[in-house]
């Protein structure tokens, strides 16, 4: 079959990811454009994407979002802090004058679907993605669907117990939530407790590590309950530059106290693990969400 070149693009928060590549997530090129004015970013987008030839785009796109396409605010980004681009209709503003078909979903459901295709979690049916960065964000597939609902699971802003040694004060990183994963494992989280630093600056810190994997491994024994999920992958940096994921994986064995016995949670080494496709997975399941539109 000619393989045909595929868009994806994975619109974040601060920056917008662009690729061109092919259904069997090879990315050919790719550039970094930054999130400024909504407006302004889409007609950049639509301008870098317009000479590739791509045959169809995926986009993975920063929530809250709705991605129900019968949803009449489908392709908008919906009650987001960043106010400017509260409303926006970010699919609409990149398929309507690209004029080729879209896929769209949420950027953790494009990356789960990533390694649901590409990495770790090829073959399996169910699988959670989670990304801990500046914020935190689930992707969930379920019986191979990425799952949608009413909107789309916001999962890292699932409460979490606090930790008595835990110093962060009443407030959390989260302007919502005092006690959600999000607020206090996230970057601004983080920030606010230990004076400024980054997670990746505490890296060697056995104390801050433990305090931030017995958050995360709260969020995990919620997350193997509720979905029954077959794999959970943790990317983003603060993951991806700290031992929490494997921390958090025995403080979870510890957790769940043997109440599931699975093949899967007998192996918990495999079963919670850090993403496997370099920080590309979330652009490399928008390659996916591609070639799914071509086909639909
Ligand atoms: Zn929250």
């Amino acid at each position: 079959m000619e393989q045909r070149l595929l868009g994806a693009l994975e619109a974040g928060g601060t920056k917008m990811a662009c690729a061109t590549g092919y259904a069997n997530g090879t990315v050919i090129e790719c550039t970094e454009i930054p999130t400024t004015e909504p407006a302004e970013t889409a007609a950049a987008i639509v301008d870098w994407f317009s000479d590739k030839g791509a045959a169809a785009l995926g986009i993975g796109a920063f929530g809250p979002t709705a991605v129900d396409p019968a949803s009449p605010r489908f392709g908008q980004i919906l009650e987001t802090p960043k106010t400017a681009w509260r409303y926006f209709n970010l699919l609409g503003s990149i398929a309507g004058p690209l004029g080729i078909p879209c896929g769209y979903d949420t950027d953790v459901n494009a990356a789960c679907l990533g390694e649901a295709s590409f990495g770790c979690a090829k073959g399996l049916s169910s699988a959670v993605y989670l990304t801990i960065g500046t914020g935190v964000g689930a992707g969930v597939m379920v019986n191979g669907q990425l799952l949608h609902g009413m909107l789309h699971p916001e999962a890292g802003h699932v409460l979490v117990c606090r930790d008595p040694r835990d110093t962060i004060g009443e407030h959390s990183g989260c302007p919502y939530h005092d006690n959600c994963l999000e607020g206090l494992i996230a970057g601004p989280g983080v920030k606010k407790r230990w004076g400024g630093k980054r997670a990746s600056e505490l890296a060697g810190d056995p104390e801050a590590m433990d305090l931030l994997a017995g958050y995360l491994a709260q969020a995990l024994v919620t997350y193997t309950l509720c979905y029954s999920p077959k794999k959970i992958i943790v990317g983003g940096g603060v993951a991806d530059h700290t031992p929490i994921v494997p921390l958090a994986r025995k403080k979870a064995a510890d957790l769940l106290n043997g109440y599931l016995v699975t093949p899967e949670l007998d192996d918990i080494d495999s079963y919670i693990v850090n993403n496997s496709l370099d920080g590309k997975q979330g652009v490399m399941g928008c390659l996916e969400l591609a070639r799914r539109a071509l086909e639909a």
